[in-house]
C-alpha cells in the first residue's frame, strides 16, 4: 500500500479479454496509480472486489468494471494534447464501456462453445486445404485456432443432445462433409441464427466445386487408406473417390499404397486390395 498501486496482471491469452485487462491496467497508471485500496473506500466496495477485478482473469461485473473506471477517470489529469477533462472522460467512460462487452461476449463464448472437435490431422489438413479462409465469408483473419471447424448439423438430427450433434456418431472421425471451417465472427453469426444450417451446407458443398479440390481429396483418401482414421468409412471413401474421378487432371496410372496391398485407380474411382507389386521406398 502506499508508496505504489502496481497490480499484478492476470495471465490471459490475446483476446478481448486481455483487451480490456490491459486498458484498465493503462487507466489505472494514468490515474496516478491509486492503491485498490484507496479505490474500494472511495466507492464503498470491498476491497477485495476491486483488486480481483485488476487481477484476476475473469471479467468483472459491468457495475463494478464502470464504477472503478468511473473513480479512476476522475484522477486523470491529462488524457492528451488538446482533450479537455470533461471530454477525456466521456470518450473514456464509452470506449471502456465497449472493451467490457467485448470482453464479457469472448468470455460467454468460450463457456458455451465447450472442446474442440476431434479430428484426424488428416481430415483437419483437408478441410484447410478446401478452405484456407473461412468458407463463408472468405475471410482469413485468424488461421488455425483450435475452434474454427465445426460440425454442420443434419436436417434430421436436431433432436439429438448438442454433443452428439456436434460430432455425429464417430466422435473420432468426423465425416468431412459435415465439417467446415468458419471465422469467429461467422460462427457467432451462425449462434445468433443470421447464419443458417442451409447456408452452411452449401458454402460446405461449394468448396467441392473449386478448382484443386479433387487434388486434396485425392491426397486426404490416400492419408484414409494409410491408415490416418481409427475407421475406414466405405461412404467417405465413395464420396472422395467419386469427385477424384470427375477431376481429369487427378487422374493419373493406377498405383499402389501400403506395400502393394491396395490399388488405387482414380480414373475408374476403384480401389482393390490385394497382393500387387511393392512399389514402397524401403
Ligand atoms: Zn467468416
Amino acid at each position: 500500500m502506499g508508496r505504489s498501486g502496481v497490480i499484478e496482471r492476470p495471465d490471459l491469452p490475446p483476446g478481448a479479454r486481455r483487451d480490456f485487462n490491459q486498458e484498465l491496467h493503462a487507466l489505472h497508471r494514468r490515474a496516478g496509480l491509486p492503491s485498490s485500496r484507496e479505490i474500494a473506500e472511495e466507492m464503498g466496495r470491498s476491497h477485495a472486489s476491486v483488486h480481483n477485478a485488476f487481477r484476476l482473469p475473469k471479467v468483472p461485473s459491468h457495475e463494478l468494471a464502470m464504477a472503478i473506471i468511473d473513480r479512476l477517470t476522475l484522477r486523470v489529469r491529462d488524457w492528451g494534447v488538446g482533450i479537455d477533462l470533461e471530454t477525456g472522460i466521456e470518450t473514456a467512460l464509452r470506449r471502456y464501456a465497449r472493451l467490457w462487452h467485448q470482453a464479457r461476449y469472448e468470455e460467454e463464448s468460450l463457456a458455451t462453445q465447450g472442446d474442440p472437435l476431434t479430428m484426424s490431422e488428416a481430415t483437419r489438413t483437408l478441410l484447410y486445404a478446401l478452405s484456407p479462409e473461412c468458407s463463408v465469408c472468405q475471410k482469413t483473419r485468424r488461421l488455425r485456432q483450435p475452434h474454427d471447424i465445426v460440425a454442420l448439423e443434419a436436417p434430421d438430427e436436431k433432436q439429438l443432445p448438442p454433443r452428439l450433434r456436434k460430432t455425429g456418431l464417430q466422435p473420432e472421425a468426423p465425416n468431412p462433409w459435415r465439417l467446415i471451417h468458419l471465422c469467429s465472427g461467422c460462427r457467432r453469426r451462425r449462434e445468433t441464427g443470421d447464419l443458417t444450417e442451409l447456408e452452411l451446407r452449401e458454402a460446405r458443398f461449394a468448396l467441392d466445386r473449386r478448382p484443386g479440390a479433387a487434388r486434396h481429396y485425392a491426397a486426404y483418401l490416400d492419408q484414409l487408406l494409410l491408415g490416418a482414421e481409427p475407421v475406414i468409412d466405405g461412404n467417405v471413401i465413395g464420396s472422395a473417390l467419386s469427385i477424384i474421378k470427375d477431376d481429369p487432371a487427378v487422374a493419373a496410372d493406377p498405383y499402389f499404397l501400403n506395400h502393394g496391398h491396395i490399388k488405387v485407380d482414380r480414373a475408374n474411382g476403384s480401389l482393390s486390395w490385394g497382393q500387387y507389386e511393392c512399389t514402397d521406398d524401403h
